[in-house]
């Protein structure tokens, strides 16, 4: 059972006399800015020159600095810009600014599990990784609670790190919800298996196929779309709220005999077994090789997989049916908003 810590196992003396830098100013970073501000913790906020979140940083009454200058005023640093451009934005800007007994911070593990990024030996290194988009992180931190998160330390330097990280975690409101303690091994393995296999990769290809079953037996695109797309949302609210049990007892019983009969005939053990493919190569690095190399490349995969993505039927019949529904918020905040209450 994965060790759990709530308010009272973090103090925030641990940050009192410490500058926090954050490094990006996205969904995480927002948010991570603003919840330890308020928490009353030193921040600066790191941007690249050209950076056009400068202005909402600043009218959100934090002081940005360039990147570099902030790594060197930061204490701690948390770096908050996308996964794939942080050892670049790292060897340049953030490690020749820091000094011994700093905090070099992550909110996913990939960069230090893959060996992207090789911390000097002299600073703590640990992870906070919220369980939710930065935006919930946010919202729910000024209702007065929080949302769960990861911690884990890979390098104890100073030898307080994990309080450092709890304190940290605190400021972020994590510790209001409980924070589970992981590795960086683990948080980044299984956050790739699950948006592959299951969230992202899986669940998509699911609707897809689905969809593609309908629309070829002759049905109408727009009633495949309501009946394999659209209704999904309603079907994980239930499971977010009360797992699957939880689902089943809000359907109809029909839906429930039909989906507990016909739900392992499409996702069976041979799914599994592929599942479990999926899982030896983020295990092996195989993953973590082809998408550095894609990166190097230029993305050329993901262009036309996004490409071919837009234009398939279920995409461009779900863009006009969606006009029709005038309270789904393009950016999610809707969603985000649900999930928060
Ligand atoms: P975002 O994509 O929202 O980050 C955007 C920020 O990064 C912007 O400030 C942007 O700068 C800056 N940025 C983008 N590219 C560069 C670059 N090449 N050089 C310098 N700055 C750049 O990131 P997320 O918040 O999604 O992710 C941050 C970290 O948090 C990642 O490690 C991610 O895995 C982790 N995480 C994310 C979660 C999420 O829900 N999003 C959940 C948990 C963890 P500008 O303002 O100039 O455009
Ligand atoms: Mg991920
Ligand atoms: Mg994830």
């Amino acid at each position: 059972k994965a060790k759990t810590y709530y308010n009272d196992d973090a103090d925030l003396n641990y940050l009192s006399d410490k500058t926090v830098a954050i490094i990006g100013y996205g969904s995480q970073g927002h948010a991570h800015a603003l919840n330890l501000k308020e928490s009353g913790i030193d921040v600066v906020v790191g941007l690249r020159e050209d950076s056009s979140s400068r202005e909402d940083a600043r009218k959100a009454g934090l002081n940005v600095l360039p990147t570099a200058e902030a790594a060197e005023a930061g204490d701690i640093v948390m770096i908050l810009i996308p996964d794939q451009h942080q050892a670049d934005v790292y060897k340049k800007e953030i490690q020749p600014n820091l000094t011994e007994g700093n905090v070099l911070a992550f909110a996913h593990g990939f960069n230090i599990h893959f060996g992207q990024i090789e911390p000097d030996p002299d600073v703590d290194v640990f992870m906070v990784a919220p369980k939710s988009p930065g935006h919930l992180v946010r919202r729910v931190y000024k209702k007065g609670s929080g949302v769960p998160c990861l911690i884990a330390i890979e390098q104890d330097y100073t030898g307080t790190a994990r309080e450092t990280a709890l304190a940290y975690t605190k400021a972020l409101g994590g510790t209001r919800a409980g924070v589970l303690e992981t590795t960086f091994e683990e948080e980044t393995e299984t956050d790739l298996f699950g948006e592959q296999a299951v969230l992202c990769g899986g669940a998509s290809e699911l609707v897809k196929q689905g969809f593609e079953v309908l629309v070829e037996a002759g049905y109408q695109p727009e009633i495949a779309y309501f009946e394999c797309l659209h209704e999904l949302k309603l079907i994980v609210d239930l499971m977010y709220e009360g797992g699957i049990e939880r689902m089943y007892y809000s359907v109809s019983d029909t839906a429930e005999y039909g989906g507990l009969t016909r739900g392992t005939r499409v996702v069976d053990s041979s799914t599994k077994e592929r599942m479990k493919a999926i899982l030896k190569e983020v295990q092996d690095h195989t993953f973590a090789d082809e998408w550095i190399q894609e990166n190097k490349d230029g993305l050329p995969r993901l262009k036309s997989l996004r490409s071919d993505l837009s234009k398939h039927k279920i995409e461009t019949v779900g863009r006009e049916l969606r006009s029709m529904m005038d309270w789904i918020d393009e950016d999610d905040e809707e969603v985000v908003e649900t999930a928060a209450e």
